[in-house]
């Protein structure tokens, strides 16, 4: 019998408690040939996507979540999921094989739930950035980008808040893409003064990949400034920490 790429899996939605079905993909079809500067995978097969299949969307009451999601509700919490969501779902079902906007819209239900139920800022952060990476498959730079702008946001509640403790997320990882997705919507001062953070822990880190990656995006952020500007931007790499923490911010050179 022949294998193929998805399989389904039955799931039981965490307000409604009802089971309903989804499409996941086998780990076996799914090959990552690199990874963009903000984590995005690059799939061997352009043909399967397993990002499409991270949210749950429960097909009775429209609660939507991901394998992240707490199964702690709050008190009031239902009452309030099934006055916003529920009362208002539109039964329909995301369980079979999902298009790019299928995953984008699911994506989107996944956020509002999220926020709904209080998720944690680095799941949201996440699911934001997803959602990102398959406007960018679309080529929709604008919609890319305003959720470029919110997953920034959520990652910066994130590393305030310190939620990301305890996830998959490193401190690193969380100041790392704070300054990357600051860099990609333009807000280079967030930019620069993240990466930096990120430069700093190059002793303690444990992961070295990432602070060489923030230093190569500092090294291009500073190409791209003006030779007037490069004077007060240019640390050099064996400065260390003190070189880089006394940068003044590079538009006032430009007075
Ligand atoms: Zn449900």
């Amino acid at each position: 019998m022949e294998i193929t790429p998805y399989y389904q899996k039955s799931i039981e939605c965490l307000h409604c408690k009802k089971q309903f079905k989804t499409t996941k993909v086998r780990s076996k079809f799914v090959k990552v040939d690199s990874y963009t500067s903000d984590f995005q995978p690059i799939y061997q097969n352009k043909e399967i996507n397993p990002l499409l299949y991270n949210i749950f969307v429960c097909n009775h009451c429209g609660f939507s979540f991901t394998e992240e999601f707490s199964k702690y509700f709050a008190p009031g919490m239902n009452d309030e999921i099934q006055k916003k969501i529920a009362n208002k779902w539109v039964p329909r079902s995301y369980g079979n094989e999902r298009s790019i906007d299928d995953g984008i819209n699911t994506y989107k239900l996944g956020i509002f739930c999220g926020t709904i139920k209080k998720e944690k800022s680095i799941n949201i952060a996440g699911l934001a950035l997803r959602t990102a990476w398959l406007y960018r498959l679309q080529q929709k730079h604008a919609d890319e980008r305003r959720f470029i702008g919110i997953a920034r946001d959520r990652y910066a509640d994130s590393y305030s808040s310190g939620d990301f403790s305890g996830t998959q997320m490193s401190e690193t990882r969380v100041l790392y893409l704070i300054a990357e997705l600051s860099r990609r919507i333009g807000d280079v001062e967030y930019a620069i003064r993240y990466f930096s953070k990120v430069i700093e822990k190059q002793s303690t880190s444990l992961e070295p990949k990432i602070v060489e990656m923030a230093k190569d995006r500092w090294q291009e952020i500073r190409d791209n400034k003006n030779k007037s500007a490069s004077a007060y931007l240019c640390p050099d790499r064996q400065m260390g920490r003190e070189g880089i923490l006394s940068t003044p911010h590079p538009v006032a050179t430009d007075a």
